[in-house]
């Protein structure tokens, strides 16, 4: 693999069209956690082609990459600038609602604007409100509530796929056993590039109700205004608790490391409440996750995605 400031070369002499490259890019625009560093190069596709030519090039290379959406599941390690980082530019940014129950959603569209347009139809959409990010990002994770997640409304995605070296974009018919408990998992893929939903009609009424209601408890119970990522490790499956029940139980809420801490609100939130670096956070989610593993003998799984670590 080359080096951060021949990554940058590399980049920089790609000569592929319709792309934006930024070097040092300011990581609190990047990531929820909003660590004040940057990272080594930040890469904006603005067109399907354009985002088809960087990852072949990328790969052809020999260069890691990430592909973002909104960030706010995801935690860039700072000292590691070996990594390029590849978003979807606003070509990606789009929605349409087509016949009955169709709704097709581009990758990049913000995902409160989604709860809301949805709305706007009447479809119901109200469990993922106040979760931030991007459609893409929340497909990629199966993001949701306890009781409903994103992709059991998905019929196919439209997604860049690796096939015998190459990078080909085809539409993925979604079956029930490529997703479950917050994964997503399709052979081969690359980037998911537009979402085709399948979604019945609601009451209008009943759905602003839920949209309220789900944004009034998201309130309560999580730290909303805070840089966080969300639950930073996956409810166990062999524990009848959650993660957030096992952490508290060790007392750990507002325990700190550097400038992260565990949130006082919930216990499965890591905050940067005042400057914490990316390994602040790293070393914090270690120290929580040994820590359940001496005491209740289990293996907490990151639910935040660990970018360079
Ligand atoms: C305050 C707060 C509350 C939250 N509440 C919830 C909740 O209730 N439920 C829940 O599930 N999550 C929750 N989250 C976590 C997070 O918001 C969701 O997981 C969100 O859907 C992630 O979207 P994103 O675009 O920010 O993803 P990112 O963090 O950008 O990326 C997450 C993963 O998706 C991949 N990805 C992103 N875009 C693409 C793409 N186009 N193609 C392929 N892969 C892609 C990335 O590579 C990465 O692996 C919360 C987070 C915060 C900060």
């Amino acid at each position: 693999m080359p080096g951060d400031c021949k990554i940058r070369e590399i980049i920089d002499s790609s000569g592929i069209k319709n792309l934006k490259i930024y070097h040092d890019a300011d990581m609190r625009r990047l990531i929820n956690f909003r660590v004040n560093s940057t990272v080594g190069t930040l890469v904006i596709a603005e067109n399907n082609e354009a985002l088809k030519n960087i990852i072949a090039f990328i790969i052809n290379n020999n260069i890691r990459y990430f592909i973002i959406g909104g960030g706010s599941n995801s935690l860039i390690n700072d000292m590691n600038e070996n990594i390029v980082i590849i978003k979807l530019g606003r070509f990606f940014d789009h929605i349409d609602f087509k016949e009955e129950g169709n709704i097709v959603c581009g990758a990049a569209y913000n995902m409160g604007r989604f709860v809301t347009e949805c709305y706007k139809k009447s479809y119901n959409f109200a469990f993922m409100a106040g979760i931030p990010g991007t459609v893409g990002g929340a497909v990629a994770g199966n993001s949701g509530t306890k009781f409903n997640s994103i992709c059991e409304f998905i019929e196919s995605v439209e997604c860049l796929k690796i096939k015998s070296g190459h990078i080909v974009s085809e539409e993925h018919k979604l079956k029930i056993n490529d997703f479950g408990y917050r994964f997503l998992n399709i052979e081969n893929l690359v980037a998911i590039t537009k979402i085709f939903f399948k979604k019945e009609r609601s009451e209008k009424e009943l759905v602003f109700n839920e949209i309220l209601e789900r944004i009034k408890y998201k309130k309560a119970v999580q730290p909303l205004n805070k840089f966080t990522a969300g639950c930073f490790f996956k409810n166990p499956l062999n524990s009848s608790k959650t993660a957030a029940e096992l952490i508290d139980s060790l007392r750990l809420k507002g325990f700190r490391y550097g400038g992260a801490a565990v949130s006082k609100k919930h216990a499965n939130f890591i905050e940067n409440p005042a400057g914490a670096s990316s390994m602040d956070i790293y070393n914090l989610s270690k120290i929580i996750a040994g820590m359940v593993k001496d005491n209740f003998n289990i293996e907490l799984e990151n639910e935040v995605k660990l970018v360079g670590f």
